[in-house]
């Protein structure tokens, strides 16, 4: 039934970003990371009765950066809820969200299509507190007993809420490594999902293509990498297909996704708003943001992605993916313009950061922050293969012994006397050599197969170990074999 229906995704996301103010949002323990357990608490985030909970400035004024950053509207007044739900790592058994009045709605992400930019609304945007950490002993199907840490029992969060915007898995990845670049060159979160400062719910349904409609939608937790969102999704998305073209319905729940299994499971039916009993926190005034205190946010913000990768394309004359692929972290930016500072030609950094810097950087699993090779000693490469002191190819190995000594270009091409041979008398005699030796490519060439030059290129590399300077190897051939 329904065999031949096509369908496509729906899919929108519920982010939550941990803000790095140095304390809690509603008292001041610090929020430092990795501390022992239970030692950065208080009677406030411990939930004790009788306290008071005072809001931090700092969590809403970064919450107000991101909203302005992302072009969402900072409501002049919102208010604090209570959501109520009994779990061990909510010791008041309620959170301190907000709920009808947040504190931002509107706004969207403008997400860089290869060239043709495309925006993914925001619904809305939050303030709310954290709950702590449960540790299961044992193992995970065993376990005896729990722990339960609430040093990140208060830590500040933003919620944040797509319109159901996105159609595909990959694009979904995508929005969100939008996001977090934009949360990182605000500077109010880390945006590492690894390690849950970044955390993200997947919605999703499917629908026949070309229907106006949407489908029941599930929501996907548990995913705690870019990739693992997209795998997820990949996988629900199937699951889905698989039931209405059998003609089945598509319940609506809350799945988990399994990493190690590739499979979502069905975690529990979808809890309405209702289910929380919602209401205004009575322990906290409104929250009044003044024009004033906004326009001053709006000033102080950076240069954000979707500006620098405009001002990439314009100023160095980069391509649109190029600009897209360096301005996805700070970091990267900045290294891409250091170099480009010291070596004029923007095309060949990029190229040289693109395929061979974040080649080296994915194979080892490293971040940027990691890399070892400085936008000095990058340039230096660089002018040297402009200036025809090496070829591009011999300038693959340099870089790799770069990485792997610290040592500077020149030193290396100097140490293993890998300076390219332009000295035309040298090469001539060397290409005489393979035109002797290499009678079947020769005729080929001359037969008009265009294509066997490369064959006589390759040779003479291989003798001279691949340190001729190739654009005159090709001269070379080329009037040689015309003149016999
Ligand atoms: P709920 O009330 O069930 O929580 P919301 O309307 O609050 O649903 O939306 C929650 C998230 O789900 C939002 O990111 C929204 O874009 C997304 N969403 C809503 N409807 C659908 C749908 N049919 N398919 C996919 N995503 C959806
Ligand atoms: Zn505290
Ligand atoms: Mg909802």
């Amino acid at each position: 039934m329904n065999a031949e229906l096509t369908y496509e995704a729906v899919i929108g996301l519920e982010v939550h970003v941990q803000l790095l103010t140095e304390s809690k949002i509603f008292c001041g323990c610090s929020t430092r990371f990795g501390e022992d357990p239970n030692s950065q608490t208080c009677p406030v985030c411990l939930g004790m009765p009788g306290v008071l909970p005072v809001l931090n400035k700092k969590a809403v004024e970064f919450a107000i950066r991101t909203a302005l950053a992302v072009h969402g509207t900072v409501a002049p007044h919102c208010r604090f809820a209570r959501k109520n739900y009994f779990y061990p790592d909510l010791p008041k058994d309620y959170q301190i969200s907000q709920y009808e009045l947040p504190l931002a709605v509107g706004g969207f992400v403008e997400m860089s299509d290869h060239g043709t930019a495309r925006r993914v609304r925001i619904r809305r945007i939050h303030l709310e507190e954290d709950a702590g950490k449960l540790l299961h002993a044992g193992a995970m199907d065993q376990a005896d007993y729990s722990l339960v840490d609430f040093n990140r029992c208060g830590v500040p969060l933003i919620e944040m809420v797509t319109e159901p915007d996105l159609r595909t898995p990959e694009e979904a990845a995508e929005f969100l490594k939008q996001f977090r670049a934009i949360l990182q060159y605000l500077g109010v979160s880390q945006g590492n999902m690894e390690e849950g400062n970044l955390r993200c719910d997947a919605n999703v349904s499917v629908r026949p293509s070309g229907s106006a409609d949407f489908g029941v939608k599930t929501e996907v937790k548990n995913m705690n990498s870019f990739r693992n969102v997209q795998r997820a999704l990949e996988y629900e998305i199937q699951r889905q297909m698989t039931l209405l073209r059998a003609g089945r319905p598509v319940i609506q729940e809350t799945r988990l996704w399994d990493a190690d299994e590739e499979v979502t499971l069905p975690m529990r039916g979808k809890e309405e708003a209702h289910d929380y009993r919602y209401f205004p926190e009575p322990d906290l005034v409104p929250v009044e943001v003044s024009p004033a205190w906004i326009e001053e946010i709006a000033a102080s913000l950076p240069e954000l992605p979707a500006e620098r990768r405009r001002r990439f394309v314009q100023a160095y004359g980069l391509p649109e993916y190029d600009a897209a692929v360096l301005t996805g972290s700070k970091a990267l930016a900045n290294y891409f313009e250091e170099c480009a500072q010291l070596h004029r030609d923007a095309k060949l950094v990029s190229n040289w950061i693109m395929s061979e810097l974040l080649g080296y950087l994915n194979r080892e699993g490293k971040d940027i922050s990691e890399n070892p090779v400085t936008p000095a000693q990058l340039a230096a490469l660089l002018n040297l293969i402009r200036g025809g002191v090496i070829s591009g190819k011999i300038a693959k190995g340099v870089f790799e012994e770069m990485i792997q000594t610290r040592k500077s270009p020149e030193t290396i091409v100097e140490e293993k006397g890998l300076v390219q041979i332009s000295d035309r008398d040298e090469l001539s005699q060397i290409v005489d050599q393979v035109i002797e030796q290499n009678p079947g490519p020769v005729s080929d060439f001359k037969g008009g197969k265009e294509k066997a030059l490369t064959a006589l290129v390759g040779a003479v590399m291989r003798v001279t170990k691949g340190k001729a300077n190739p654009q005159l190897i090709n001269d070379l051939l080329r009037e040689k074999l015309a003149g016999r």
